[in-house]
């Protein structure tokens, strides 16, 4: 059957990597601007609780399927956002073969998609790019330091491999991509025990535990609130740039002064303990965002305040419904 022509039809996305914190978020943005929308996740560190509230909702479809294999869908498709893939150092640590296949084969099925269904394609890409950074901050001409055979190196170089075939999916085949490089971000729905430093210190502090700052706590990282970054990840799907953007938050902090930032906004009567720091934990990391500011008129508009109180309600009551039902 001929495709449709989109100007007749709503638009259609799939979201691999639906049923993710930054999947999630993405997937009710879409839904909201008009998009029928199709997630797809293999679950391993995804979770339906996510998309539970999409549930009956007209014009969602969530599939359960791993993107390392093919990818079958008998619909016209407008966009591909490809968020599938583990994204906190744990669980890439604990996953590091499926964090090798989901960047490396997964990326080539979400990439043979959009091709096959001459459809824009959107790779989630990472901070982690640039590797521990020789060059503060970031800017995306900045070719990293990474190591490729340490800890993170599932990641970082998965990533790596995954920005290399999108540009040459580009260049050979003609698709039209985009490459959004993420900075850390935060906000509901992130998994309590996901071992990123904001659930982290969150829990942590709400429990009234000790926050467990990695080193010396001089190492630094930026934040940005989940919906800031969506909403700079659609514009960019919408711009006409194939080269890659960083969306983040510039405002920078050490993991010391933001665990005091933490305790100061939980209320908590929590200390801080200094723990070993991880393998290659990069020193220092800041996004120059020059580039988002002038081709997708893009700044983060949500103060930390403001993000971290949304993330401390949903944190709390977390915690306080696993506490009730017996769960850790
Ligand atoms: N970190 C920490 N305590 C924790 C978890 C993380 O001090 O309980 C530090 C970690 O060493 C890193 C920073 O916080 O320097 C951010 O870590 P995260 O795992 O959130 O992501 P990354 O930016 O390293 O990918």
């Amino acid at each position: 059957m001929p495709k449709k022509p989109a100007s007749r039809r709503s638009l259609v996305s799939v979201v691999t990597g639906g049923a993710g914190f930054l999947g999630s978020h993405l997937v009710d943005l879409l839904l909201e601007r008009g998009h029928k929308v199709i997630a797809i996740d293999n679950l391993v560190t995804g979770s339906i609780g996510n998309i539970a509230h999409l549930g009956g909702v007209r014009g969602f479809k969530f599939i359960q399927q791993d993107v390392t294999e093919f990818i079958f869908l008998d619909m016209p498709v407008d966009f591909v956002w490809h968020f599938a893939s583990p994204a906190s150092p744990i669980d890439y640590l604990d996953l590091p073969i499926q964090t090798l296949k989901v960047g490396s084969l997964g990326t080539h099925k979400a990439l043979g998609l959009a091709k096959h269904k001459a459809a824009r394609f959107l790779l989630a890409s990472t901070s982690e790019i640039y590797g521990d950074p020789l060059v503060h901050p970031q800017t995306e001409d900045y070719w990293g330091n990474v190591n490729p055979i340490g800890l993170r190196g599932c990641y970082d170089e998965a990533k790596r491999f995954a920005e290399a075939l999108t540009m040459a999916y580009h260049r050979e085949h003609g698709v039209e991509t985009r490459i959004v490089r993420i900075f850390n971000t935060y906000g509901p729905r992130m998994r309590l025990n996901d071992g990123r430093v904001v659930p982290a210190f969150l829990s942590q502090a709400l429990q009234n535990k000790r926050l467990t700052v990695f080193g010396d706590g001089s190492q630094t990282r930026s934040f940005c609130y989940c919906l800031d970054l969506i909403e700079g990840i659609y514009r960019l799907m919408m711009s006409n740039t194939p080269y890659p953007v960083n969306i983040g938050n510039p405002q920078e902090f050490t993991m010391l002064e933001f665990a005091r930032e933490v305790i100061r906004a939980t209320g908590a009567r929590s200390k801080i303990v200094f723990k070993p720091l991880p393998e290659d934990d990069p020193k220092q990391r800041r996004p120059d965002i020059t580039r988002a500011r002038t081709l997708l008129g893009w700044s983060p508009a949500i103060p930390l305040s403001d993000g971290l109180e949304k993330t401390i309600a949903y944190f709390r009551k977390k915690i306080f419904s696993s506490s009730k039902s017996g769960r850790s």
